[in-house]
């Protein structure tokens, strides 16, 4: 479908979220003159391929650009790197912008504004936090910074504050590196706290400790960072004094909307725009998606904040498409995630036992340890399920699967699932596949969908 009808439709940011929906909304509308302001110099990036870049996976950061800036204005995209918009006038329908070049700023008028400015890095109050040798990593040029530090061979002692995903990540990326000592300090009793319930983490817990120079401090507070010569050489805590070499703060991310505060615009306590199904904020013509908004989450039926690339692209879309005069609906987010720590992997999707009780519904767990394949074919692995269903419908409502083969991808099916309302009696028989490398004839989430009482 083509549409026409002439508009002026401004994109403030240029990855996930704003590229995405430039691409859909300038396919679909030819006649639309389109905008993308990007305050940095990299459109159509992908953040997620960060902590392996900086464990030397791979060597360029080029692979981590979906298509260069040259290339989307070759291709006619209008897009305006080097300069931020630092301010939004909702009733003339205006923005301010800064070309970062000049240091200029002018104003440009929009019919439809979309809002995909993503989300920082939380700095938490620890002491002397700007001295050097402390790093985030959340963009492109973050990861460049840290690489070049993190192949430095005088840089033996790495600490990550916070052991989220991307601290996890920027573990297994160290050690990679064959780091001295690498270790994680979280303030939480369990990794992934948010995300993962403590069958799961304490899965993950087990094997990251498994590693030789890997130490993992849990309900443990960083209070300093000691310098000397203008830079880091011990982290303080609570409970103790580490050397440090490198220390990376990876203690989540927060949206970049306090530009907006003056506008009205309705946001989460975070600063996360509330969007709807179709990626519209409160405000008439403002669209918003990806770090810097909310998601509609299909099961807890709420505005949640979990900042990914999956639902940055596809609310991303979305919102081109209603850029262009086409009313689609976002289906709802699952938060399904994944992430991978060393030798283990783990998938989540749903809601997690911790989320079942917040939302105060009936619900039941099961919990199985089995094998990922047949024992006689190599590479038979322990594989951990739990899955959460409503005790009175025995509706599936989250799904979390780790081991060291096959585990994260198997959550997929249990996304599926949820989606489809499935129960768990259905699942115990779903006709998942079966060869010896893959399964066992009764896959694990057979059994796990049959032991649920
Ligand atoms: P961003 O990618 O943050 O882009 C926003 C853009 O807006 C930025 O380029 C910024 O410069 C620009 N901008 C901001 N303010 C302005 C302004 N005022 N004017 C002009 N431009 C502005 N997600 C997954 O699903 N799976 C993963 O495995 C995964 N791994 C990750 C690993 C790391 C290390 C990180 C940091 C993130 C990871 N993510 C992952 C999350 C994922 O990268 C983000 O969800 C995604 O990048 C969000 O896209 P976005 O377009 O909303 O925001």
């Amino acid at each position: 479908m083509v549409l026409g009808g002439k508009m002026k439709i401004i994109i403030i940011g240029g990855v996930a979220a704003g590229m995405s929906a430039a691409a859909k909304a300038s396919r679909l509308n030819k006649e639309a003159e389109l905008v993308i302001y990007e305050k940095t110099e990299v459109v159509s990036w992908g953040a997620c391929g960060l902590p392996y870049y900086v464990g030397n996976f791979f060597e360029s950061p080029n692979n981590m650009i979906a298509r260069p800036v040259e290339k989307f204005i070759e291709a006619g995209m209008n897009i305006k790197i080097k300069h931020e918009v630092i301010a939004i006038d909702v009733d003339k329908k205006e923005v301010t912008v800064k070309n970062l070049v000049t240091g200029e700023t002018f104003i440009d008028n929009y019919d439809k504004l979309m809002v995909a400015t993503g989300a920082h890095a939380i700095m938490p109050p620890i002491k002397n936090l700007s001295t050097k040798g402390v790093y985030t990593l959340k963009d492109y040029t973050d990861g460049i910074i840290l690489k070049e530090e993190m192949l430095k061979d005088e840089n033996q002692d790495i600490v990550i504050v916070g052991a989220g995903y991307i601290g996890l990540e920027v573990a297994e990326a160290a050690k990679h590196l064959g780091k001295r000592s690498v270790r994680i300090i979280q303030l939480g009793d369990r990794v992934l706290l948010e995300s993962f319930d403590k069958e799961i983490t304490d899965v993950m817990e087990e094997e990251i400790r498994t590693h030789e120079g890997v130490e993992l401090h849990l309900e443990e507070i960083v209070q300093e960072i000691v310098e000397e010569n203008g830079k880091v050489v011990k982290v303080k805590t609570n409970k103790g004094e580490y050397p440090a070499d490198i220390v990376v703060v990876s203690t989540g991310v927060r949206p970049n909307t306090a530009f907006l505060k003056e506008t009205g615009i309705e946001m989460l306590g975070n600063g996360a725009l509330v969007i709807d199904n179709h990626g519209r904020t409160s405000i008439d013509s403002i669209y918003s998606a990806g770090d810097c908004a909310t998601v509609p989450h299909l099961v807890r039926k709420e505005n949640v904040y979990i900042p990914l690339a999956t639902t940055a692209n596809k609310i991303g879309r979305i919102v081109g498409e209603n850029l262009a005069g086409v009313e689609t609906e976002f289906q709802g987010t699952l938060g399904s995630a994944a992430v991978k720590v060393m030798d283990v992997e783990a998938g989540r999707t749903g809601i997690t036992e911790s989320e079942a009780i917040k939302m105060g519904i009936n619900y039941k767990t099961v919990f199985i340890k089995d094998k990922n394949q047949t024992n006689y074919y190599p590479g038979r692995e322990d594989i951990f399920v739990k899955l959460i269903y409503d005790a009175d419908t025995r509706v599936l409502l989250g799904g979390q699967i780790a081991g060291k083969k096959g585990a994260v991808l198997r959550v997929d099916s249990l996304a599926t699932a949820i989606y489809a309302k499935l129960t768990v009696d259905e699942i115990g028989m779903m006709d998942f596949c079966y060869a010896p490398p893959f399964a066992r004839t009764w896959d694990v989430m057979n059994v796990a969908g049959n032991v649920a009482k």
